[in-house]
């Protein structure tokens, strides 16, 4: 309750004239990027709200949905050794089942922590791409959700996600499977990230989309799917390759969460994400903890941080701070690597940067590769 009216109180970022799922997309959108006044506690929402908190789970992705009702959605759960504190702010926001666990596609930083929670809550469905994966950390998901157990004592559900899947888990709220589509799409960059299970959440007062880690491939197959959304969980961590104008200019969110780890070697978000999502207002999980949007009677979304921003980080450009550690360039491509890319240029052709901001003053170009998560 304190938390509630702290939030009333304090609270600037009240997104009036949020519209109903009919209703209009978005236009216009205020020009300031990330800036929450609020710190805020996890705790759970006063009756009759819809609460959706993107879990800062460092590099990797988590969201729950908290119905009004009560029942719950868990989408992504971050790396395998974030799964104990995610059971724990889960437990804090008042949530003591799963009622359907999300894994959008297969990689650790997705599915690790969801282990844990299915191992300590009860679950009634696991949706999973269900695309064959060789991975020990996906390995020992399937084996945890052979084991999960579902409120009423039975074996959990385990559902392939499908564009078309639609639930309503309550009378104001729907959820919408929006890809990916038969056949899964093969010989991608990343066809694990592209064939991300992508979901569009409709409730009274707003829309949010959920796009996992889908990248170019995988955003041309939304083509023509309705991705209008008050608020777009930014795909992939920010990589370039998650987004792109057209896909913003379909989707027109106002708010935009991006979850990434401080100072991740992939140097997420990119600076030509940053730069495409300027109109609108930007949460990074790395600067603002968690990120806590509730959805009241009055329909209008309140948004609150369990950290404050710094404010003298450069706002239009995450790329300085977050490519951080050795990098490895090539002299002749004049191109620079993550120093675990699967791409690493000839040994002799190598030149070690001390950092990325190091290569780039050297005039060294990053590589997609960086990009692999
Ligand atoms: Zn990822
Ligand atoms: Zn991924």
């Amino acid at each position: 309750m304190r938390w509630y009216l702290l939030l009333l109180s304090l609270l600037i970022v009240a997104l009036a004239g949020c519209r109903a799922p009919s209703g209009k997309p978005s236009g216009a959108t205020p020009s300031r990027p990330a800036e929450p006044a609020t710190a805020a506690t996890l705790e759970p929402a006063p009756a009759g709200t819809l609460q959706v908190v993107f879990f800062d789970v460092g590099q990797g992705d988590s969201a729950v949905v908290i119905f009004p009702n009560g029942k719950t959605m868990l989408i992504d759960g971050g790396e395998t050794h974030q799964g104990r504190a995610l059971v724990d702010k889960l437990r804090q926001l008042g949530v003591q089942h799963i009622d359907w666990l999300v894994a959008t596609h297969p990689h650790s930083d997705h599915i690790g922590g969801l282990i844990e929670v299915l191992k300590r809550m009860p679950v009634g469905e696991v949706w999973d791409i269900g695309m064959p994966y060789e991975s020990p950390v996906y390995r020992d998901f399937l084996l945890a959700v052979r084991e999960a157990r579902a409120p009423d004592g039975k074996r959990a559900v385990f559902r392939k996600a499908r564009a078309g899947l639609t639930i309503q888990p309550s009378p104001d709220a729907r959820v919408q499977v929006l890809a990916p589509r038969e056949p899964l799409l093969v010989g991608t960059r990343s066809d694990a990230n592209n064939n991300s299970v992508v979901l569009r959440l409709d409730a009274s007062g707003g829309r949010f989309l959920f796009t996992g880690d889908i990248e170019r491939e995988g955003i041309r197959r939304l083509a023509d799917m309705d991705v209008r959304a008050d608020v777009l969980k930014v795909s992939h961590h920010g990589a370039a390759n998650g987004t792109d104008r057209k896909f913003l200019e379909r989707v027109q969110p106002r708010v935009a969460v991006i979850s990434v780890g401080a100072n991740n070697r992939y140097g997420h978000p990119h600076r030509e994400t940053i730069a495409l999502l300027e109109k609108r207002r930007v949460y990074r999980t790395d600067w603002h903890g968690d990120i806590v949007l509730r959805l009241g009677a009055d329909q209008k979304l309140q948004i609150a941080t369990t950290r404050v921003a710094p404010t003298n980080l450069p706002q239009a450009s995450g790329a300085p701070r977050a490519r951080a550690g050795v990098v490895i360039g090539n002299r002749n491509s004049r191109v620079y690597h993550a120093p675990d890319c699967a791409r690493l240029p000839q040994p002799e052709n190598r030149v070690r940067f001390r950092s990325a901001a190091e290569a780039e003053r050297a005039g060294y170009r990053p590589h997609t590769c960086v990009q692999t998560e």
